[in-house]
């Protein structure tokens, strides 16, 4: 029931925005985010101890504790569904096109009547947008481009929404006993940003029959999760689960399983290529193996079969037909940066500024993971929205990190957390920080944070400056896009990685499932400039540090190597290649 409410909560908070209210919408807001985390569900808090035990519940309070009683009790909330009657508008479309926001859709519901996404095109496509007062010609073409990529994003999911499910399905078929093995392929193991769907194949055991299949196939379309069955057949079951996406699985024979495994992990244009070198060569590829003159010459292994091919065998992060087929001819594949090589994480948030958890706890993390060192890369104070810190607060969480540090090293570990910042690139390059505060940072992060909407020249200029300003080590997120929420900013990423080589600039690869930023193609153009690059995950909380191996599949999607990233340098080696030091140095 947590679910539904805090849905409904968020959905009453975005109706109150529209309205204007100033307090409320933040209220129910926190509220929702309350009961997300709750591990006990709200029908239960409120039969162990009624209304009473709900407003306890912290974020909830009276009056929406009340609310939850009465959802509890009649399954609708009376409120909510008066604020719906007034405002008939899916938010979720409307609102959800960039630049438009529940304000705007309140305005278009009153003026134009419109309720939802397709009528939203139709009265822009007809014009009757533009004449709006606060809308005019270029709102409205802003409007249907949004509308645009809203489409082509939609039913493609994060990889932070399908990796768990996947991982959590793999090792449970795995561990049963007609399995000999389980393998993700499709556009998951590629590391995609955005996913369609999950395939896994799995070998049954040598001499599994019929009997052995089925059980197999009723034990994956019975997992938790799993919302309809759309199709359970011998060799394959597709699954929708309740998250949106599908699960298929397939079981295939040991023999052909690298044929296989390499036939559906794609990408299409990789495989296109791969078959006509196959020709070339003489042999039929398919999904059941490498054949010469119908006699299979490979398939157990991908190795063999790219090996068959005199191909060096090809990280499946890669295999785009992007360069990476002749590159394998010749033996000019890169050593790619390997998963587990980073020495520490530059970029989180702690609860001085917007992040959930204490300094010590990430930290803890942090070491947990194996990590030489964690940066603390609190918002700064021009982001007044994610509780930014001033020059004397981040004096204050200085003087924390120093006692921390302290502690860690009485206690005999190798372990340092880094006092830094992610300040706010202003229209200029500059950031929102006194020079007085610089020297007692470690190192600062800069991202662009707000005034998004600039042409082409004024971004770049404004990420030039960045480049170049003495007081910026790394920035962050280069490209500001949101994955199935904005594109990337206007902006000649060309004149930035220029500047950025010449000035030691570091560039960030942000391992946020939505951002991915930068993306593979501009990982390769930085890499090919000499520009050094960060994988960082922006954590706001302790599991996200987990993101990190989304950013390390980033870097190699961009042929990283361990070279290439500055944190997989121990930190007294990283601190000599920022832009701070190099300039002492000089
Ligand atoms: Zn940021
Ligand atoms: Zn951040």
């Amino acid at each position: 029931m947590n679910k539904e409410l805090a849905r409904i909560f968020f959905e009453i908070a975005a109706i109150l925005d529209a309205g204007g209210e100033s307090f409320k919408p933040q209220a129910y807001r926190k509220a929702a985010r309350a009961l997300l985390e709750l591990a006990e569900d709200a029908a239960l808090i409120y039969a162990r101890g009624g209304l009473k035990a709900v407003e306890a519940i912290p974020g909830v309070g009276q009056s929406i504790g009340q609310k939850i009683e009465e959802y509890v009790l009649t399954g609708k909330i009376d409120y909510y569904r008066q604020l719906k009657r007034d405002f008939p508008v899916d938010l979720d479309e409307v609102a959800g096109v960039e630049g438009l926001g529940p304000k705007r859709a309140k305005i278009l519901y009153e003026k134009l009547g419109v309720k939802n996404l397709r009528q939203l095109e139709a009265a822009a496509r007809a014009g009757k947008v533009a004449p709006l007062f606060g809308f005019g010609p270029k709102s409205q073409a802003n409007i249907l481009q949004g509308i645009e990529f809203k489409k082509r994003s939609g039913g493609r999911f994060l990889l932070s929404e399908v990796f768990p499910a996947a991982l959590d399905a793999k090792e449970k078929i795995s561990a049963l006993p007609q399995i000999a093995r389980v393998e993700i392929a499709g556009s998951l193991r590629r590391a995609k940003e955005t996913i369609g769907d999950v395939d896994l194949l799995a070998a049954p055991k040598l001499g599994a029959g019929a009997k052995d299949a089925a059980a197999i196939m009723d034990f994956f379309s019975t997992l938790a999760g799993i919302e309809k069955i759309w199709a359970k057949g011998p060799t394959k079951t597709s699954v929708r689960m309740a998250a949106g996406f599908d699960i298929d699985l397939r079981l295939v024979g040991e023999q052909s399983f690298g044929a296989a495994w390499q036939y559906f992990t794609g990408s299409k244009e990789h495989n296109i290529a791969l078959r006509r070198l196959a020709i070339q060569k003489g042999f039929k590829l398919s999904e059941y193996g490498l054949f010469e003159n119908d006699k299979m010459a490979a398939g157990k292994t991908e190795e063999e079969i790219y090996q068959k091919l005199g191909l060096d065998w090809i990280a499946p992060e890669m295999r785009e037909n992007a360069g990476e087929i002749e590159a394998a001819q010749n033996g000019k594949l890169p050593r790619l940066l390997e998963y587990g090589s980073l020495k520490g994480d530059l970029h989180c948030h702690s609860n001085w500024s917007d992040g959930k958890n204490s300094i010590e706890e990430l930290a803890a993390a942090a070491m947990a993971m194996g990590y030489e060192y964690l940066g603390i890369a609190d918002h700064t104070h021009a982001l007044k929205v994610a509780g930014g810190l001033d020059e004397d607060q981040l004096r204050q969480r200085n003087a924390e990190i120093d006692a921390l540090n302290q502690k860690i090293r009485s206690q005999g570990k190798m372990f340092a957390v880094l006092k830094g910042c992610e300040a706010n690139i202003d229209d200029d390059g500059g950031i929102d920080l006194d020079k007085g505060i610089l020297g007692e940072l470690d190192f600062v992060i800069a991202g662009v944070h707000m005034n998004f909407k600039m042409d082409a020249k004024k971004m770049t200029r404004r990420l030039v400056g960045a480049a170049k300003n003495p007081d910026i080590d790394i920035i962050s997120h280069p490209t500001g896009r949101l994955l199935k929420e904005r594109p990337a900013y206007e902006l000649e990423i060309e004149k930035v990685f220029e500047v950025a080589k010449e000035h030691g600039a570091i560039l960030e690869i942000n391992a946020q499932p939505r951002r991915l930023d930068l993306k593979p193609l501009h990982v390769r153009g930085a890499i090919a400039n000499g520009i050094k690059l960060a994988i960082n995950t922006d954590a706001h909380r302790l599991a996200e540090l987990e993101f990190a191996r989304f950013g390390i599949a980033q870097a190699r999607r961009g042929w990283a190597t361990a070279g290439d990233i500055a944190n997989t340098l121990p930190w007294p080696e990283l601190k000599k290649i920022l832009k701070r030091n190099q300039k002492r140095v000089n």
